[in-house]
């Protein structure tokens, strides 16, 4: 197969990172017989350096014209980085924004999983993390309370402000429906999280989501109120395979599942829209702290990668082989800095990717 992919190195470690992610994805060409053409846009400080934009139009139309974008992570030092002098709309964080709203992206998807060898890392109970987990986070992510209509007026003399939680069943629907695609590809399970006891925007949420399972006959669903699974996802996360929910909801849950996993060099993420086009991108931010030193983990990038193949272009073995790639890395003992651990073989950026890339 041949696949046009966007490539945005952006700042800080991003280029080091993507670079590795790029090593491994080759490896996956050479092995089964597929062809990746790669395109580089700027975004980010190093595009405001270069063209004094974060995100010019003619990198957006190039994105667009790609079957999937993978970026490192863009911007600097916040309180150093010239680019934090200028106004907000020109930093390089309004590179991202206006990206993900050109190429439509309102499935925001973050596998939360503890590697074995890892475990350590795990701030839950010996016992929980024994089980281990691997969930999907899945977030609605251009709706709800974030984007709904919002004042600050007096009321009676009374200084009040208002939030408005909108959602329509199109809205809904459109990431129910990647939900349960998802799920297909792993444990089929769904657990829909709502706040249905009190929320309209909830009730409805619930109804659509019901509707939608009909045509997913093979998945288990379930509907979990938020507050119930804020406390699952300490108590006993095993039981989540995709967690579907909404804008707010999914923001705090998906921080709490990161977290639970440990590194943040080992957490992907992936925003997709209606069609298979998608952004694959490292939760994690651009680390100038330890940029150009070989020092980054590229594993949060190459599983992002793997992502990639898996849901934009239905590469299903080929992003296995870079799952278990990265797993054996691990058992066998090599660790980047930040998750190092006594006993195990400490290795930069760039010779984690090369064993990772052997491994395919
Ligand atoms: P950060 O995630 O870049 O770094 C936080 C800490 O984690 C640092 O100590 C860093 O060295 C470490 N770290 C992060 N990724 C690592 C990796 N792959 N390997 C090893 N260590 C790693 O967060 P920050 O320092 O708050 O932000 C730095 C810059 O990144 C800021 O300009 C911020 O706006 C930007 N940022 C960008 C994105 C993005 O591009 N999507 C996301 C978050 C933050």
């Amino acid at each position: 197969m041949n696949k046009k992919i966007t490539v945005i190195k952006g700042d800080g470690i991003g280029p080091e990172i993507v670079t590795q992610a790029q090593v491994v994805l080759d490896k996956v060409c050479e092995k089964f017989g597929h062809t990746f053409e790669y395109t580089d846009i700027l975004m980010g400080g190093c595009s405001i350096d270069a063209c004094g934009v974060p995100l010019t139009d003619e990198a957006v139309a190039t994105a667009k014209a790609a079957d999937a974008v993978l970026l490192g992570a863009i911007g600097g030092n916040t309180s150093t980085s010239p680019w934090y002098k200028l106004e907000p709309s020109l930093r390089p964080e309004a590179g991202l924004l206006k990206i993900r709203k050109e190429l439509g992206l309102f499935a925001n998807l973050r596998p939360a999983l503890l590697y074995d060898e890892l475990k350590d890392a795990c701030p839950l109970r010996e016992e929980v993390a024994d089980k281990g987990f691997d969930m999907m986070m899945m977030r609605e992510l251009t709706g709800g309370l974030y984007f709904g209509k919002r004042e600050t007026k007096t009321v009676d003399g009374v200084e009040t402000a208002i939030d408005t939680l909108e959602y329509n069943e199109n809205e809904i629907r459109r990431i129910a429906i990647k939900g349960f695609d998802i799920a297909m590809k792993r444990r089929k399970k769904v657990t829909s999280v709502d706040k249905a006891n009190v929320l309209d925007s909830s009730r409805l949420w619930r109804k659509v989501v019901n509707e939608v399972a009909k045509d997913y006959p093979e998945v288990e669903l379930e509907h979990m109120l938020v507050d119930n699974c804020a406390m699952q996802l300490v108590r006993d996360p095993a039981q989540f395979d995709v967690v579907l929910t909404e804008n707010m909801f999914g923001d705090i849950l998906s921080d709490e599942a990161a977290m639970v996993s440990g590194s943040l060099g080992m957490l992907a993420s992936a925003s997709l829209n209606e069609t298979k086009f998608g952004m694959y991108e490292p939760s994690h931010g651009s680390a100038p702290d330890i940029a150009g030193k070989d020092l980054a983990n590229p594993i949060a990038t190459i599983i992002s990668a793997a992502m990639m193949l898996r849901f934009s272009f239905d590469m299903d073995k080929e992003a296995d082989a870079i799952e278990s790639a990265v797993k054996q890395v691990l058992k066998e003992g090599y660790r980047t800095g930040d998750i190092m651990s006594e006993g195990m073989k400490k290795v930069g950026c760039k010779e984690m990717g090369a064993l990772i890339a052997e491994r395919i």
